[in-house]
């Protein structure tokens, strides 16, 4: 394909399988601010996409139509609740195109695990759609397609690290030189509810008894600058943790046996349950993933590196 081939590619669609990988993310810091009036807390968060993915097909079809496999489809429904059929409307209401497509969705990214899951999907979605419909929006346009889905979808189109604010949905990139940074995923078993673990962390601030909110993200970027994990283990928070302890106290368990396996950092990975360590490199990651499997604390532990890209066609 030459460059003008590629733009009557991308105006006509492709008329084979478009295959999207798209990651999960993590909260290096989550700063939950005050409860708005629209419902939503303002939010000062720093995203980091890794390398747990789901991967979603898109074929040519004559109606709309999801399939799903992998991590926590049992429990998930295939119609308009799905927020890959969401995004696939939302793509066709806004390019003026009949939303027909033959989706399959394989999933690894746990269910309501904190981990942006179904955001990732919706991400996934937008970009596969666009691609085989050949409406050829631009990441920008689609991450503002994104917003309205969910507030976590806009960085799952851009991936790598960025910061969020709004409600989460205003996405900038943090400019770093190029590190890879080297994580545990402790999955727990069963969810926990996003809006619930807010929700938690209100009544515990009401209540007198929540944890000094964090401060700037100063000293976060600073460390991603200085590329050094013992330094960016020191920085990293999330307001949301305590929440999610109170409703799941198991963790404080699965966030001691990290730490006692040698892990740099452990923190609550957005509002849980899984639990994200920081390991010194991959070597050491390894390690304590098989050391935490084994210590009865976690469904399963895995290693993942970050950053890695948003949804992409692959
Ligand atoms: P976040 O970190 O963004 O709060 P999460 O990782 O805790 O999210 P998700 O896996 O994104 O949670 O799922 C949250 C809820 O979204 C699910 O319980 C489910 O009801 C709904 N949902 C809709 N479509 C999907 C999808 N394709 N995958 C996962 N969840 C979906």
């Amino acid at each position: 394909w030459g460059p003008d081939d590629e733009g009557e590619q991308r105006r006509r669609g492709a008329s084979g399988p478009v295959r999207v990988r798209v990651p999960a993310k993590v909260n290096l810091h989550l700063g939950v601010g005050p409860l708005r009036g629209d419902g939503y807390h303002e939010l000062n968060t720093v995203y980091h996409a890794i390398s747990i993915h789901d991967e979603l097909t898109a074929r040519r079809g004559d109606t709309l139509t999801l399939t799903m496999e992998g991590e926590g489809t049992g429990e998930l429904a295939l119609d308009d609740t799905n927020l890959v059929i969401r995004a696939a409307h939302a793509l066709a209401a806004h390019a003026g195109v009949p939303a027909h497509a033959r989706l399959h969705l394989r999933k690894q990214i746990p269910l309501a695990g904190g981990l942006a899951g179904g955001s990732a999907d919706a991400a996934a979605a937008l970009v596969a759609c666009d691609a085989l419909w050949g409406t050829g929006l631009s990441r920008d346009e689609l991450a503002r397609i994104a917003a309205d889905l969910g507030s976590d979808v806009p960085f799952l189109i851009h991936g790598g690290t960025a910061l969020g604010t709004g409600r989460g949905e205003t996405v900038s990139p943090v400019l770093a030189r190029p590190t890879t940074w080297h994580w545990v995923v402790a999955i727990a078993d069963g969810g926990l509810s996003t809006p619930a673990a807010y929700r938690e962390l209100d009544r515990l601030r009401e209540a007198g008894v929540a944890g000094e909110p964090l401060g700037s993200t100063d000293a976060l970027f600073a460390a991603l600058r200085q590329r050094d994990p013992r330094v960016l283990a020191e920085t990293l928070g999330n307001d949301l943790q305590d929440a999610a302890l109170a409703m799941r106290p198991s963790l404080a368990e699965t966030l001691k046996a990290g730490e006692a396996a040698g892990a740099l950092a452990g923190i609550v990975s957005g509002s849980g349950p899984t639990c994200v360590f920081l390991a010194t490199d991959a070597a050491d990651a390894e390690r304590i993933a098989t050391e935490l499997a084994s210590a009865d604390v976690c469904r399963t532990a895995r290693t993942a590196h970050g950053p890695v890209p948003g949804a992409r066609i692959a």
